[in-house]
């Protein structure tokens, strides 16, 4: 399997330096330059038997994205090795919460968030490549919040690896920036930035676009623009489905699009999915896209769902690129009209062969949210985190609207509620307990450096920690 740039213009690369190189070179967003298919996948590997584990399920789907760059056997173990590191045996339970109404718990990793699914494994690899390479790395990131912890957790233990990592300064919650500022490994540097989300990604974008110092510093990323993320998130959307034994829509909590287009892939490739609702906050950029064929930007407001308050959500490009009949030319200059106008709009007869009947857009305000995290402990004693609640409101408006009464909606669960006890405690009156293994968490000592939203300055301190 190849992997080809949604601008068109980089070079055409395969698994392993797609994994390596995070962004393209030409700007773009790498993507398989065809998609397998499902069926192709050996029967035994389906899930036919209840004991095939999370692991052994994941390595079969992903198995025709890495194609013959990692032994079979190989990448098993790395499945296995990354997956064993959460604490519930199905690593991503389903729990039904009502009629046809489930909750997919993608929290039970390390770092309490969806991204660990992903990030786990990206480490394993990362480790496994660069050691067979001889190579070290450098990974810059930008964090709304829970990505900085599950990166800094997937390759703190990376031999080859230092990872510099920026939040906005204020605008995470204090378990999310002690998990990135806790951490005691020479490696590993949490930096705040005086700016929001959007100025982080910002800035991590201008450094890979000064090849010079790309290059002389290894740049590599783990944001959800590198492609191996979205890879291990499709795999759930599959094991949901194959435990459900029936079709679903999908509730998917969205900021920079990566989860919810995981979810595309999955039924591109032939999972059952009978649809994706984009659940927003009330920065709504792509609700509105969903709901009008135009997308612009409006400037970042912050909500108790902070993982999602994204203006420009990265992974978009990815839908865009097969909307344009996977042209690179048309998307580049698209977004780059994006860029310049804030205003992007697809043709009409495009969004309805791509977007109508599969994507649907939904927003929720914060009193919705604590209304939905109140509602569910009261029927059912369960503390959902205020973007998971976000995701349900979505989830029963749609049902509500379009009177699913026997549609299976599935919402993604993202993050566990004792990551967001602020948020838990206004709605539900009670405190989410953390997990034994982070019991010692608020007590650490924290390890931070303050950056202005400032190139120049970043650039410094990044060459500084190699
Ligand atoms: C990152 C995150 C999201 C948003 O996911 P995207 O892939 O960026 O759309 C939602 N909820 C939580 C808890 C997150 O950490």
């Amino acid at each position: 399997m190849r992997y080809i740039s949604t601008r068109g213009s980089a070079p055409v690369i395969g698994f392993c330096d797609v994994l390596l190189a995070g962004l393209a070179r030409d700007g773009g967003l790498y993507v398989p330059e065809r998609w397998p298919r499902l069926a192709d996948r050996p029967v035994a590997n389906r899930g036919a038997s209840a004991t095939t584990s999370y692991a052994e399920r994941a390595s079969s789907i992903m198995a025709p994205f890495i194609d013959t760059e990692i032994d079979d056997k190989v990448f098993q173990r790395l499945c296995a090795e990354a997956y064993a590191t959460f604490r519930h045996p199905d690593v991503a339970p389903l729990v039904e919460i009502g009629p046809n109404e489930y909750l997919l718990e993608l929290f039970h990793g390390p770092t309490l968030a969806f991204k660990d699914v992903a990030l786990q494994l990206v480490g394993k690899l990362f480790d496994y490549v660069l050691t067979q390479r001889k190579q070290r790395v450098m990974i810059v990131g930008a964090t709304s919040g829970d990505t900085g912890g599950a990166a800094i957790d997937g390759v703190a233990s990376c031999r080859n690896v230092d990872i510099v990592m920026l939040y906005p300064n204020n605008r995470v919650s204090d378990v999310q920036r002690r998990q990135m500022t806790t951490v005691d490994a020479p490696n590993v540097h949490a930096v705040a930035i005086d700016g929001t989300f959007d100025d982080c990604q910002d800035l991590i974008k201008a450094m890979f676009n000064d090849e010079e110092f790309r290059d002389a510093n290894q740049l590599s990323a783990v944001n959800s623009i590198n492609w191996v993320r979205v890879m291990a998130q499709v795999v759930y959307y599959v094991t949901a489905l194959e435990k459900l034994g029936r079709s679903a829509v999908f509730s998917v909590p969205t900021g920079n699009f990566g989860n919810v287009l995981a979810g595309w892939i999955a039924r591109r490739i032939g999972a059952n999915i009978d649809g994706l609702i984009v659940a927003s906050n009330t920065n709504d950029n792509l609700t509105r896209f969903f709901e009008s064929h135009l997308m612009t930007t409006n400037a970042v407001v912050p909500t108790l769902s902070p993982s999602m308050d994204i203006g420009v959500p990265s992974n978009f490009e990815r839908l865009l690129f097969e909307m344009n009949e996977r042209d690179g030319v048309i998307t580049g200059s698209q977004l780059s009209e994006f860029r310049r106008t804030g205003k992007l709009t697809v043709e009409p007869d495009v969004y309805t062969n791509w977007i109508t009947g599969v994507f649907h857009g939904h927003r929720c305000n914060d009193d919705q949210t604590l209304a939905t995290m109140a509602d569910v402990y009261s029927a059912s004693s369960i503390l959902i985190d205020p973007h998971t609640a976000v995701g349900l409101t979505a989830s029963r408006a749609h049902r509500l609207a379009n009177s699913l009464h026997d549609q299976v909606i599935v919402t993604l669960a993202t993050a566990h509620p004792a990551k967001f006890p602020d948020a838990v405690r206004r709605a539900t009156g009670q405190t989410p307990v953390l997990p034994a293994h982070l019991a010692d968490l608020m007590d650490l000592p924290e390890r931070a450096v303050s950056l202005p939203n400032d190139l120049a300055a970043v650039q410094a301190f990044v060459a500084s920690c190699r």
